[in-house]
């Protein structure tokens, strides 16, 4: 597809005889949301790592506006467009919500300030608890001070980690409706979440990982009806 921003063609990541993600392939339209839903230990996070450059596949390729990038430290993709919100949060909780948003511009050339004051209109709390330490802040502010400081860099792509992670459901919602805010400024989302079907509601297509492989994929829209992705990860709810 020409309209890729991101394509990962035959993936495969090992932890020694550990093999976590086997022959993944999968494309990213630009603008597009994509999400990879599947139990814990899946390969979700191990993918995810690929792209960004924080583990280096045993072998597959990952294109980025039609260069393979598998190369490349994370540090040039994140310069390059490519940036990471990370499971957990991982703000700086001793520095202030300032802070931790200058930090996001670090690769950003001159405009972070300017950045930074769109992110306090996209995200008030923040602006009213800017002087603040990130570690006194709830878990779902702690999301989306992760999510403003990826986006302070001026990403093309954001790569989610599992953002509704041990957060209350009215806080998910919340950070749910920050995702499609991010995503109506056209940057292009890659989503992963056990909570399938949050992902699969907000997503264009989706990808269900089992035990390091696709087992499913297509419209998220058609996931979510579709009866074997039901039955093993959409019941109860
Ligand atoms: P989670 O929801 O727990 O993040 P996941 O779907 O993201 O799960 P991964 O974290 O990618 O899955 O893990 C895939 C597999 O690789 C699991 O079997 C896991 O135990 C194993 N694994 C992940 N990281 C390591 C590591 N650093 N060393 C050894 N094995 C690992």
């Amino acid at each position: 597809m020409s309209d890729s921003i991101l394509a990962v063609s035959g993936l495969h990541v090992s932890y020694g005889r550990i093999a976590a993600v086997r022959d993944v392939s999968f494309e990213v339209p630009e603008g597009g949301l994509v999400t990879l839903v599947g139990a814990n230990g899946a390969g979700k996070t191990s993918v995810l790592s690929a792209i960004a450059g924080l583990l280096r596949p045993k072998s597959g390729t990952i294109t980025y506006r039609g260069r393979p990038i598998t190369r490349w430290s994370a540090h040039r993709r994140v310069g390059e467009g490519i940036v990471l919100v990370p499971e957990g949060r991982q703000v700086f909780a001793t520095l202030t919500v300032a802070e931790n948003l200058q930090l996001g511009g670090w690769r950003a050339k001159g405009r972070t300030s300017a950045t930074i004051k769109e992110m306090y209109d996209l995200f008030p709390v923040l602006a009213e608890r800017r002087k603040l330490p990130a570690g006194s802040l709830s878990g779902g502010e702690q999301q989306m001070l992760a999510i403003a400081r990826a986006m302070v860099s001026r990403p093309r792509v954001v790569l989610m980690d599992e953002p509704s992670m041990g957060l209350a459901p009215l806080m998910v919602d919340e950070v749910y409706g920050v995702i499609e805010q991010i995503r109506a400024r056209g940057v292009t989302v890659v989503l992963i979440e056990q909570n399938a079907r949050r992902a699969l509601r907000i997503a264009d297509t989706g990808y269900v990982l089992e035990t390091g492989e696709i087992a499913h994929s297509g419209l998220a829209a058609e996931l979510l009806e579709d009866s074997r992705v039901v039955s093993a990860y959409l019941g109860g709810e």
